[in-house]
C-alpha cells in the first residue's frame, strides 16, 4: 500500500477527509467507487499511522457497515470474537450473563487491533481512481468562501493548496479541524485515568467480554486471537499513574486479583499505556462545507467501547448523507444538507456519552444506596427479559436509525 503517491491526477475534490485514521478512512470506503473525488491527508506516514497498539471492541453495527463497505471479509479472520458479554460489579455473585442467541447472531461483537483495521482499510482503498492521498502532509488552515473551500496543506518544507466542496474533520480528539474553523466543545475531564495493556492468558476459552465494574472505576476485558485479551482498566488518576510505573510482577498480581482465577497464569504482552479520559461533545457538528466525525466531534468515557464504533457509524451516516444530495444535484458542503447528518447523529451520540458517563459515575462508588439500587439493577437485567434485550441492543449497536450501508 503507497499512499504517499497519488492514486489519480485530481485538481479540485467533492470531498476533503482530514484524518486517514479509521473514522476518515471508513468514510473513504464507504465512498469509494461513488464518482465523488475524494482527497485523504493524513499527518503520518502509512506505516507510523498504522503504529497505535491499541484495540477496539467492535460493535455489531460496525461489523455491518464494514461489510456493506466491502472490507468485512479482509477483516474478519484477524479479529477477536465475542459469543458472550458478562457484567458484573464487583465480587457481587449476581452476574448478568448475555448470550449471543439472545439476539440470534453467531457474536455480540469483535475486537480488532488497530495496525489490522487501518491496515485492512488503506488496502482496501490502495488504487482506488477517485482517491488521491496525500500522506505525509498536515492541514494548517483553510478558507471558506463561495462555492469553495480552500485548504492549505503543508509537505515537508513545501506549501499546497488544492480547494474541495466540502471538508470533512476527522483528525482525532485534539481536532486541528474544529479548533481553526472555532467550534467549541462541552465536556469535563474524569478524575479517572484508564491502564490499557494486552495480556496472555491460560483460560480454556476465550469467547467473552467482561465489563468489571470496581469501585475505583470500571474494568474492560476484550478477546483477542491467540489467547490473548486486552485490559482497559479505569482508576483514579493517582492509581492509574502508580500502576504505569509499578514493576511488571506487582501490576500482574494486581490484574490477577481482579480478573479471577479463571484466566489462569497472566503474561504482559506489550508495554501499559495511559489515557486521560474525558467526556467531549463538539457545540456544533457543521457548518457551511464543513462536517466534524469521530472523535474530533466527541469523546465518551472507555467504559462499554462505544468512541470508535460511534466514529464508525458517523462515517457511515455521513456518508449516506452526502451521497443522496449528490444523486439529487445539490451542492454537498452546503448546510442544509449538512445538518441532516448533524440532526441524526448528535442527538444518537449524546445518548450514549451519557449513557456511559452515567454508568461511570453509578458504579464507581462505594456510596450505599447507589451499591444497592445497581445489585438491584443487576438483578432486574438478570430476569426481566425485555429489560436485557434492550441494554444488548444498546451495547451492540442496534438502537437508533441504521444507516443504509449497514443494513
Ligand atoms: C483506552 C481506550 C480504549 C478504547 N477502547 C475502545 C473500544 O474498545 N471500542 C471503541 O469503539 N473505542 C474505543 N476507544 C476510543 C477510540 O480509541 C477512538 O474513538 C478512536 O480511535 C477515534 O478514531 P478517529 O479516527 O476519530 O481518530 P484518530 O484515531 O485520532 O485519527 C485521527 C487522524 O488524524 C490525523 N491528523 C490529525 N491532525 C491532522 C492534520 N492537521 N492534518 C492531517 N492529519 C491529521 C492523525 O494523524 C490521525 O491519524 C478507546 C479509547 C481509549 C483511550
Amino acid at each position: 500500500m503507497t499512499p504517499s503517491a497519488p492514486t489519480a491526477e485530481i485538481a479540485d475534490f467533492h470531498l476533503a477527509i482530514v484524518g486517514g485514521g479509521i473514522v476518515g478512512l471508513t468514510l473513504a470506503a464507504a465512498l469509494k467507487d461513488s464518482g465523488l473525488k475524494i482527497a485523504i491527508i493524513e499527518a503520518l506516514p502509512p506505516e507510523q499511522s498504522r503504529e497505535k497498539p491499541q484495540a477496539y471492541a467492535l460493535s455489531l453495527l460496525s461489523a455491518h457497515v464494514w461489510e456493506g463497505v466491502g472490507v468485512w471479509p479482509a477483516l474478519f479472520p484477524h479479529l477477536g470474537k465475542f459469543e458472550r458479554i458478562q457484567l458484573s460489579d464487583g465480587f457481587y455473585p449476581g452476574v448478568v450473563p448475555f448470550r449471543a442467541e439472545e439476539l440470534t447472531g453467531d457474536y455480540l461483537g469483535y475486537v480488532g487491533e488497530h495496525r489490522q483495521i487501518l491496515t485492512t482499510l488503506q488496502t482496501f482503498l490502495d488504487g482506488a481512481e477517485n482517491l488521491r492521498w496525500f500522506c505525509p502532509a498536515r492541514v494548517t488552515g483553510f478558507q471558506t468562501g463561495g462555492d469553495w473551500t480552500e485548504i492549505t496543506l503543508e509537505r515537508g518544507e513545501s506549501a499546497e493548496v488544492i480547494k474541495a466542496k466540502l471538508l470533512v474533520g476527522a483528525d482525532g480528539a485534539q481536532s486541528p479541524i474544529r479548533n481553526l474553523a472555532g467550534i467549541q466543545t462541552r465536556g469535563w475531564r474524569y478524575p479517572q485515568a484508564c491502564v490499557a495493556v494486552t495480556v496472555q492468558h491460560q483460560a480454556a476459552q476465550n469467547i467473552t467480554a467482561f465489563e468489571r465494574f470496581w469501585q475505583t472505576g470500571p474494568m474492560g476485558v476484550l478477546p483477542l486471537p491467540g489467547n490473548r485479551v486486552q485490559v482497559v482498566w479505569t482508576l483514579p488518576l493517582a492509581e492509574a499513574q502508580a500502576m504505569v510505573q509499578v514493576d511488571p510482577e506487582t501490576f500482574i498480581e494486581a490484574l490477577q486479583t481482579h480478573l479471577g482465577p479463571s484466566f489462569g497464569a497472566l503474561e504482559l504482552v506489550g508495554p501499559r499505556r495511559f489515557f486521560p479520559v474525558r467526556l467531549m461533545q463538539a457545540r456544533r457538528y457543521v457548518q457551511p462545507r464543513l462536517a466534524l466525525a469521530g472523535d474530533a466531534a466527541h469523546g465518551c468515557h472507555p467504559v462499554g467501547g462505544q468512541g470508535l464504533n460511534l466514529g464508525i457509524r458517523d462515517s457511515a451516516a455521513l456518508a449516506e448523507v452526502i451521497l443522496g444530495a449528490h444523486h439529487q444535484g445539490l451542492d454537498i458542503g452546503q448546510l442544509s444538507v449538512l445538518k441532516q447528518y448533524e440532526a441524526w447523529r448528535y442527538p444518537e451520540n449524546l445518548v450514549i456519552l451519557a449513557f456511559t458517563d452515567f454508568l461511570n459515575r453509578f458504579f464507581s462508588n462505594s456510596f450505599l444506596p447507589f451499591l444497592l439500587l445497581r445489585r438491584l439493577g443487576l438483578e432486574l437485567l438478570r430476569r426481566i427479559a425485555p429489560l436485557k434485550l434492550l441494554a444488548l441492543r444498546l451495547m451492540t449497536g442496534l438502537l437508533g436509525r441504521r444507516p443504509q450501508i449497514a443494513q
